[in-house]
């Protein structure tokens, strides 16, 4: 068994390094042998021992000197959507296959600052547009719970190593859903911030006003941690935002509003939750919902009515008009930022053309993959001249529509609780004729996404499955409420341990 699987939070892993159980360079080198024992997984592109152990030893350092923080030691892998200096950055796209950045990510630069090991970099979904983990150029990536199923995307690899013990925590992304629904699939615990309070800066950009980086851990204090680290302003992303309603967009703000919520819950004695309104949007419980997932749904909010909360029916009327404002959205932004892929500023440069037309269309052809070829015409459609306000202005309108009925909903209730996803983990050879058909799947985190509210993912159960497959629960803030949501999901980690469940090696 690995030290990632003995020691899987970082409480205890922090603990175990600082008592000097074993050292960090000790704990990198049986991570990086795991790592390496698994290829199948398809998770990681690309690792660099050497830079891994250097890292560690300097961990050591500071472990020995007494001054290390909570994640000092701790191994931790990136997305490949965060550019590191060392590590080559691809994206998941045979575009950038041989990229290297000049600097680190932020949220790189910060965890890196914190003392935490990088292993290395993630396998994606081609410039993260996905969901299921198989449009990487460098091929599918396998859910560690059964291998013939997707961990989800597109940040699949990120919650799959967590999940097999291949790292403690990663990071990832989410425009859509990136990062809640393939914790969900994994039986991993992620969290997807307020837009604006982690930096975007030297996060390969696919929408814009959507993406948000994110940790993947396996339990939600780790989150906590992770999320204190990674959050804050920054001025190279002009998103970025300093105020957070009255308190300044730091990684402490979100700590002191997790130890609040955990202060009050404690005070409430036997029924903590006293006078919390969960929402449960009733457009999210119909018969498109796996009735497996309902279940599972169901006893985790009647483990939350036990502590004291009540259910709230609320309506969030523009749940399925989502999705299609989102593939406008998305799409519209995502042709705008992948523009610069052109062969000449970034990336893979076409062996034969005649003149700069044709080397820049042959290149783009050559590199991108069909999903994000399809995305950038859709985008270019909707953008043009004459449908411009027939579908992107439509599609901004209902944009705020949504965000408006979730604000009225949060009127009624202080929580919305739900599904991540209307399935469980797809097999990786499924099959289907019509390419929009996975779009419809991420119904249940793409209006969220579309507000920019913080929402995470928690395991709430398995399939009864010969090799079951995890339940997530999706909770979902008001604006800047990360440390509610955590602390609501620590507690059910406190009674439950879905999410100290461990996949058996096949
Ligand atoms: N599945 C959604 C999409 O393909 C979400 C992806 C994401 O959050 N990066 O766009």
């Amino acid at each position: 068994m690995s030290l990632l699987n003995q020691y899987n939070s970082l409480q205890s892993l922090g603990m175990a390094l600082r008592d000097k159980t074993f050292s960090a360079r000790e704990l990198a080198q049986d991570t990086l042998q795991r790592i390496a024992q698994q290829p199948e997984l398809n998770a990681f592109l690309h690792v660099d021992a050497d830079l891994t152990l250097q890292q560690a030893d300097a961990a050591d350092v500071l472990l020995t000197r007494g001054n290390a923080t909570a994640l000092t030691g701790i191994p931790i892998a990136h997305k490949d959507v965060f550019v590191t200096r060392h590590w080559r950055t691809t994206a998941g796209s045979k575009m950038l296959a041989n990229y290297v950045s000049p600097f680190d990510a932020t949220i790189v630069e910060k965890i890196q600052a914190a003392g935490a090991v990088h292993l290395g970099k993630l396998n994606c979904d081609e410039f993260a547009m996905g969901s299921d983990s198989r449009n990487s150029a460098f091929g599918a990536i396998q859910n560690p719970w059964n291998k013939l199923h997707s961990p989800g995307g597109s940040s699949g690899a990120s919650a799959a190593v967590v999940a097999a013990g291949l790292a403690l925590a990663a990071t990832g992304s989410d425009t859509g859903g990136s990062i809640r629904q393939p914790s969900a699939w994994c039986g991993v615990s992620g969290i997807k911030p307020t837009y604006g309070t982690v930096s975007r800066f030297g996060m390969i950009a696919y929408g814009s006003s959507l993406d948000q980086a994110g940790p993947i851990a396996r339990h939600a204090s780790d989150l906590v941690e992770l999320l204190c680290t990674m959050s804050g302003f920054d001025e190279r992303d002009p998103t970025s935002l300093q105020d957070c309603h009255g308190k300044a967009n730091t990684g402490e703000r979100v700590r002191d509003d997790y130890q609040q919520w955990n202060a009050r819950f404690a005070e409430q004695g036997s029924k903590p939750l006293a006078g919390l309104r969960i929402g449960l949007p009733r457009e999210y419980f119909t018969s498109d919902l796996n009735p497996e997932i309902a279940r599972h749904i169901d006893a985790a909010i009647q483990h939350f009515e036990s502590l004291g909360a009540t259910r709230v029916d609320i309506s969030l009327p523009l749940t399925r008009e989502a999705i299609p404002a989102y593939y406008i959205i998305s799409p519209a932004e995502a042709s705008s930022n992948l523009s610069r892929f052109d062969g000449v500023r970034f990336g893979h440069r076409s062996a034969s053309y005649n003149n700069l037309e044709e080397m820049i269309s042959r290149s783009r052809a050559e590199a991108f993959g069909g999903e994000v070829i399809r995305r950038i015409l859709v985008g270019t459609y909707v953008l043009s001249e004459g449908y411009y306000d027939a579908y992107y202005l439509q599609a901004q309108r209902v944009r705020r529509m949504i965000a408006d009925d979730l604000q009225k909903a949060f009127s009624s209730c202080d929580v919305i609780m739900g599904p991540v996803s209307p399935t469980l983990a797809t097999a990786l050879d499924s099959n289907s004729a019509d390419p929009t058909a996975s779009w419809l799947a991420d119904i249940y985190t793409l209006g969220i996404s579309l507000a920019g509210l913080p929402a995470m993912s928690i395991p709430c159960g398995f399939s009864n499955d010969a090799r079951p497959l995890p339940v997530g629960l999706q909770i979902v803030g008001n604006y800047f409420n990360e440390g509610q949501i955590l602390a609501l999901a620590s507690l059910y980690q406190q009674d439950t341990d879905w999410h100290q469940r461990q996949p058996e090696a096949e």
